[in-house]
């Protein structure tokens, strides 16, 4: 296929942070191309349209900041957006800022290296694209994980990743369905499938806590009354540890009398979603702290299953509250109450085969199924980086440059890749935060230094030492909490096997990363081969 052009930049991905990057390279007079592999845009919410799917961040605030036309405009229903509601927003925002014009759908890039003066992306269907820099927009969860089982390809009944989950849905009324994992996917998608299949099977490996989500129509006041205070949400979210507009609870809970610390849990409770974790101060740094919360959600589960067997199994015990991914949810507990629902505890007897009926336990306990669902989650981070060949200086591929785990300079680029920019990159806060809220952080960023580079003609590249640096920062800001306890987390990467165990997002909170990727940009990008002697021999250029 022939040459698909030359532009000042491409951007590989069409989700919340491709579309933005486009449209704001586009506006500083960059020429972009934007190549997405789906026929549409969305990213992670044009995939998982598994049952159930919808965000953890609630809706005012997981939607884009950047203009306040937009904010005012746009109609959220409901506390929590669902995937559909998400994706509509995404299309929304394509049309108002005329961007699919420069986004080629359906374009597979297989391909990107370093080629000169710039790079060159081939994709699946042959064709190649030439840019000055490339900007990877490719998400942190998008790279499913299925697991290795023997026997898969066997199956007689119909099995799917809730992360390619058919647009045209599965019909499970009255049908066997088999979900493996409960983590935020298999917590949100359990209930739904119960109320419709014939039977469920749930086959968990670890316990999960769960926060009530509490979703709810947005009335009109709810919207009007947002829209009114959105310059002061947006403080918030900046100055905020995860991006989201909640100030942190400065009660010492520990310090409270009994009835009071239980007010305090119960009324969080009550209020649901990820505000839970909010509303206990020192929660993923104090042990104690967290103990005595973890406690409260085992008490809750109690409480919530009918049947103590059950109830025992679902309560989670081998990793501290909110190491993992908190998960939030509608009526999953309850679900254990139904009579077409059952759970099997796959870390005692695993799953030894898939066979042409259903799943085999190691034990040889045999589960017929018609559909089998795998909510096994991604190869986080680095997946979807490395799902494509990207070669960098002196054709290393970033494959062999990590084969030890992901090192970058603040999560934005890589030794060795010269004008290569990773939005939400592994190093960066990313899922630790609300993705809107760290994605328009990156691209601004990002659009600052190209403008810098277009006019001085530097090519900027992480230097080792500024990557060595960074690594520590983010060892050490996850090692100052709680988090790398959580053995099995894909934090860790420890959810695939073989893969590196390193934490990847950086756990030091959102504010105080934007004010060090401030600081980087305020010094002359130093840790981008850059400096204070080339900057000023820049302006010298620029005048
Ligand atoms: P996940 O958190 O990685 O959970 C995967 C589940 O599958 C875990 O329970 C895991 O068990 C289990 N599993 C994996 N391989 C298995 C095997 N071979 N045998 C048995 N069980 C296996 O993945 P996820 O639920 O898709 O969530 C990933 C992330 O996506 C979330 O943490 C969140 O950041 C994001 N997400 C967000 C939303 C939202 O906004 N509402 C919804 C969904 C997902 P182990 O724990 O034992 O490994």
């Amino acid at each position: 296929m022939g040459d698909g052009g030359h532009t000042d930049v491409i951007v590989i991905g069409a989700g919340f942070s491709g579309l933005y990057a486009l449209h704001r390279l586009r506006s500083r007079g960059f020429s972009v191309q934007v190549l997405e592999q789906a026929d549409g845009v969305g990213g992670t919410w044009y995939w998982n349209r598994y049952p159930g799917a919808r965000c953890d961040s609630e809706s005012y605030y997981y939607c884009y900041s950047f203009d306040p036309e937009l904010e005012q405009e746009w109609r959220w229903s409901e506390r929590y957006p669902g995937q559909e509601e998400i994706r509509g927003y995404l299309e929304h925002v394509a049309d108002r800022y005329d961007l699919r014009r420069d986004i080629a759908f359906g374009v597979r890039v297989e391909r990107a290296e370093r080629d000169g003066e710039g790079w060159t992306v081939t994709a699946a269907d042959g064709s190649s694209r030439r840019c000055r820099w490339l900007v990877t927009a490719v998400g942190c969860l998008s790279t499913a994980n299925v697991p290795d089982i023997p026997g898969l390809e066997d199956f007689a009944g119909e099995w799917h990743h809730t992360g390619h989950w058919p647009h045209d849905g599965v019909d499970v009324r009255g049908r066997r369905v088999g979900v493996v994992g409960t983590g935020s996917t298999g917590i949100q998608a359990i209930p739904v499938l119960a109320a419709a299949a014939g039977h469920l099977t749930v086959f968990q490996r670890t316990a999960n806590y769960s926060i009530p989500a509490r979703n709810a129509p947005l009335s009109e006041e709810e919207m009007a009354a947002t829209k009114a205070d959105y310059p002061a949400i947006r403080r918030v979210q900046q100055g905020s540890t995860n991006g989201h507009p909640f100030v942190l609870s400065d009660v010492d809970v520990l310090d409270l009398p009994a009835d009071r610390r239980r007010a305090l849990y119960e009324q969080a409770w009550e209020r649901g979603g990820l505000r839970f974790r909010a509303a206990v101060k020192d929660v993923l740094t104090d042990p104690e702290v967290n103990a005595d919360t973890s406690e409260f959600i085992r008490a809750k589960i109690r409480e919530t299953v009918h049947d103590p067997a059950t109830a025992e199994l679902l309560t989670p015990r081998d990793h501290p509250f909110a190491t993992k991914r908190p998960p939030i949810d509608t009526h999953y507990f309850e679900t254990y109450n139904r009579p077409n629902v059952s759970l099997v505890d796959v870390k005692a007897d695993p799953i030894a085969a898939v066979t042409a009926s259903g799943l085999r336990l190691e034990s040889g306990a045999e589960h017929p199924l018609d559909v089998l669902v795998f909510a096994t989650g991604f190869d986080a981070l680095t997946g979807p980086l490395l799902s494509f060949d990207i070669v960098g200086r002196d054709g290393v591929s970033l494959r062999e440059t990590w084969h030890d785990g992901p090192h970058t300079h603040l999560g934005l680029g890589v030794a060795g890749f010269p004008d290569l920019f990773t939005i939400t990159g592994p190093g960066s806060p990313s899922v630790l935060t609300n993705m809107p809220t760290a994605i328009e952080q990156h691209v601004d960023w990002i659009a600052d230094l190209l403008e810098r580079l277009r006019t001085t003609g530097e090519v900027a590249e992480p230097t080792p030492e500024a990557e060595a640096a960074w690594a520590a920062e983010v060892a050490r800001a996850a090692d100052a909490t709680l988090l790398p306890q959580a053995a099995s987390s894909w934090y860790l990467g420890a959810n695939v096997p073989g893969k590196a165990r390193v934490f990847l997002p950086y756990a030091g909170g959102y504010a105080r990363y934007r004010a060090t990727c401030d600081d980087e940009a305020a010094a002359g990008y130093p840790g981008f081969g850059l400096g204070a002697i080339r900057t000023n021999l820049a302006n010298r250029h620029a005048v």
